[in-house]
């Protein structure tokens, strides 16, 4: 069985970590300074270092993977590449690119008052972050994610 890979993006990857979040992967994002607390803090949730920290990286190879490129689209194939993943896979927008937790699924009457009206009336299906309250929708803005996703999985 494949197990799927949990993140934690160090410091500037923090796009990077939003769309992997958008991708289902599970990814911490981590803004501090104290690079000892971050391999710690890998080892003990069983999460692979994504960084751009050379440094870091060549003294802890087992738990991370150095991310050359600078602009997210090249970013988001290193890691494919890299990690072998399938970027488009069932677990698309399962997970709130804000705060990295479980999406719940909710029925349109359960969010009528907290989308637009228009959204209500033409979308089926929402689902929610329990924390921050953001809801999701297979919106415009949905299919255009899931297409960037896409073409980046079929570059090189
Ligand atoms: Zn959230």
């Amino acid at each position: 069985m494949e197990i799927t890979p949990k993140f934690i993006a160090d410091g500037m990857l923090g796009s990077l970590a939003r769309w992997l979040r958008l991708a289902g992967f599970d990814t911490e994002y981590f803004s501090g300074k104290d690079k000892y607390f971050l391999a710690y803090k890998a080892r003990n949730e069983k999460r692979l270092v994504l960084t751009r920290d050379r440094k870091f990286f060549e003294n802890n190879r087992t738990i991370s993977v150095f991310i050359e490129a600078e602009d997210l689209r090249a970013q988001l194939k290193e890691v494919r590449n890299k990690l072998k993943l399938e970027l488009v896979n069932e677990k698309l927008f399962t997970i709130c690119s804000l705060c990295n937790l479980p999406l719940e699924e909710k029925k349109v009457e359960e969010v009528i008052g907290l989308v637009p009206e228009y959204v209500a009336k033409t979308q089926k299906h929402f689902s929610q972050c329990k924390k921050c309250g953001k809801i999701y929708w297979q919106g415009t803005h949905w299919e255009r994610m899931l297409n960037f996703i896409k073409t980046i999985n079929h570059e090189d």
